[in-house]
């Protein structure tokens, strides 16, 4: 039987594992974190795309039953002008509706999954090498000084891919989009200092004039919030320095001159508070070689403002696990997986990237930008299912 060795255990690994064992491949999937470590920060957004790929190899329902769900978006401007409501990109469908989660409570939901599908998932395996063998099988070489055996790897090692890099030495580096991330979530039925949480199944977002504020209320009454802001890229000293309390000064500066919630939310939050540097990978030039192949940010980090990544990667796993099915031979199902991702997910890339470019800069600007967006809201007949999140995979 053929085996696959599945290098990182984030989201697209363990839904590629599951996706092989449907296809009738066997799958390990070696995480490079010891198992039971502390969780990795910031929650992520999974949208009707997403979600229907889960569905299609039985995994959604572990997913919805540790998310919550949003509807609707209401968008406010710097004065707190509010500026209009739509229902969110892809709610109309039962049971997909957009759905938030920590991304540490996602990856280990969907390892567990996985793992209860019948996968196995070892922990603390961080892929140093790869080589193969003259009879075509791939060993794979871990930091533990340990090695794997298989007929094929994926890479699903995320944005700073070992195997991108063992697959092509001279891949583009990610790129900074010239913004960074604060995500943080309260604690349940946290007093916001004044300011009224967003109702339940809702995103509140607001038009910040030093930078981009969304929130939603979680059924424990918990608001998990998040904040783009654009600026240069922060040193790896300056990350690893900073603190809750610091990153909670620096947005305090940020939406101090906005009469949004924005600040006060953010005063409210206790130590759950991350903020990262913003990166994407706008073409990766090679995704898979005879025997290895990329999926998720390994191969198409995006930055967050579309809010894809995960979903992505998600379908990612689905459509590979499909080719290995469909396809003679491993080259040809490489082959057919990038012919039928690489069109769509460089273009979701390239729209997070612009997303993460517009920058109004002076009052004009920021008036002209809420004008638009108002009249863009006031629309009649939003489309919930676009070619964004109206993709669907047919397994
Ligand atoms: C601030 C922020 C907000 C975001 N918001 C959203 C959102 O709202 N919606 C959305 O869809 N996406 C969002 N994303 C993107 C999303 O988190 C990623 O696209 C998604 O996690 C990609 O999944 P992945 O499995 O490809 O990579 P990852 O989730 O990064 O998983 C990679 C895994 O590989 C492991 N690994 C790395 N190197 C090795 C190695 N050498 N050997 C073994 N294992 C290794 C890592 O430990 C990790 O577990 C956001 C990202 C950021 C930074």
């Amino acid at each position: 039987m053929a085996h696959a060795l599945i290098i990182g255990g984030g989201v697209a690994g363990p839904v590629a594992a599951m996706a092989l064992r449907r296809a009738g491949l066997d799958a390990t999937v070696y995480e490079a974190v010891p198992a039971g470590a502390g969780p990795s920060g910031s929650f992520l957004t999974l949208f009707a795309n997403g979600l229907a790929a889960l569905r299609a190899i039985g995994a959604d329902g572990p997913v919805r039953a540790v998310s919550c769900p949003a509807d609707t978006v209401e968008s406010y401007s710097e004065t707190g002008r509010f500026l209009g409501r739509r229902p969110m990109s892809g709610s109309g469908e039962a049971g997909l509706s957009p759905r938030t989660v920590p991304r540490a409570v996602l990856c280990r939901v969907l390892r567990e999954e996985a793992v209860r599908q019948g996968v196995r998932v070892e922990h603390g395996k961080r892929l140093v090498g790869l080589t193969t063998r003259s009879h075509g099988r791939m060993v794979a070489s871990f930091a533990d000084g340990t090695h794997a055996e298989g007929t094929l790897v994926i890479g699903a090692d995320g944005i700073r891919s070992r195997v991108r890099a063992l697959l092509d030495p001279a891949a583009p580096p990610p790129r900074h989009t010239g913004q960074f991330t604060v995500s943080g979530r309260t604690g349940p039925r946290a007093a916001l200092g004044g300011a009224e949480p967003a109702p339940p199944r809702t995103y509140r977002m607001y038009y910040g004039r030093g930078g981009f504020f969304g929130c939603t209320t979680a059924p424990d009454g918990s608001t998990f919030w998040f904040a783009n802001v654009p600026g240069p890229e922060l040193s790896r000293a300056a990350l690893a320095a900073a603190t809750p309390d610091g990153w909670r000064r620096r947005l305090a500066e940020v939406f101090a001159a906005d009469r949004t919630p924005a600040a006060a939310i953010v005063a409210a939050t206790g130590d759950d508070v991350v903020g990262v540097n913003c990166y994407d990978l706008p073409s990766t030039p090679v995704w898979h070689d005879e025997r290895a192949v990329l999926i998720g940010d390994a191969a198409h980090a995006t930055a967050p403002n579309a809010a894809q990544g995960a979903s992505l990667a998600i379908e990612d796993g689905v459509v590979l696990a499909r080719c290995l099915r469909d396809l003679p031979g491993t080259a040809r199902a490489f082959a057919g997986y990038e012919r039928l991702r690489r069109e769509r997910v460089e273009r979701v890339v390239a729209l997070s990237a612009a997303l993460a470019r517009r920058r109004p800069v002076t009052a004009e600007e920021r008036r002209a930008r809420d004008a638009e967006v108002e009249r863009r809201l006031a629309r009649p007949g939003h489309p919930v299912r676009d070619w964004l999140t109206g993709y669907r995979i047919d397994w």
